[in-house]
């Protein structure tokens, strides 16, 4: 059921304790870790503990636990004082989403450009 952790997902293996993460910040409502492939030299996962799919869905059934996501997204660039980052949400397959516990990547520290690929 949407929201409850789910046992096949990793995510909630991570926020459970039971997959390891290099983790930056927690708060009562999200973990934020290390991507485990960097794709810029700042490269953190904000997620939610609870367990939706994808960002809209968190921001439908949970909105202040959506906005803790945006709000820890800025925490960890200020963080890394990265003061010019990205905040990423794939979503879907054909966007490259390929965990389905809902991420926002904070990407930053280096140069990124427009449109993304
Ligand atoms: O947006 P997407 O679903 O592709 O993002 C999932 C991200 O989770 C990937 O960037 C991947 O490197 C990361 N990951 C991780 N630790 C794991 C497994 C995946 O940081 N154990």
């Amino acid at each position: 059921m949407a929201g409850e952790a789910q046992s096949d997902c990793l995510f909630c293996k991570i926020v459970a304790g039971d997959v390891p993460a290099t983790v930056v910040r927690e708060t009562e409502t999200t973990v934020a870790f290390r991507d485990i492939n960097p794709q810029a030299p700042t490269h953190v996962l904000v997620i939610p503990k609870v367990h939706y799919p994808d960002a809209a869905s968190l921001a439908a059934a949970e909105p202040k636990i959506a906005a803790d996501v945006l709000r820890e997204a800025g925490e960890v660039a200020a963080e890394e004082k990265a003061d010019s980052y990205r905040i990423v949400f794939n979503t879907g397959t054909g966007a490259g989403q390929t965990v389905f516990h809902a991420h926002a990547h904070v990407l930053g520290g280096r140069g990124l450009q427009w449109p993304p690929g």
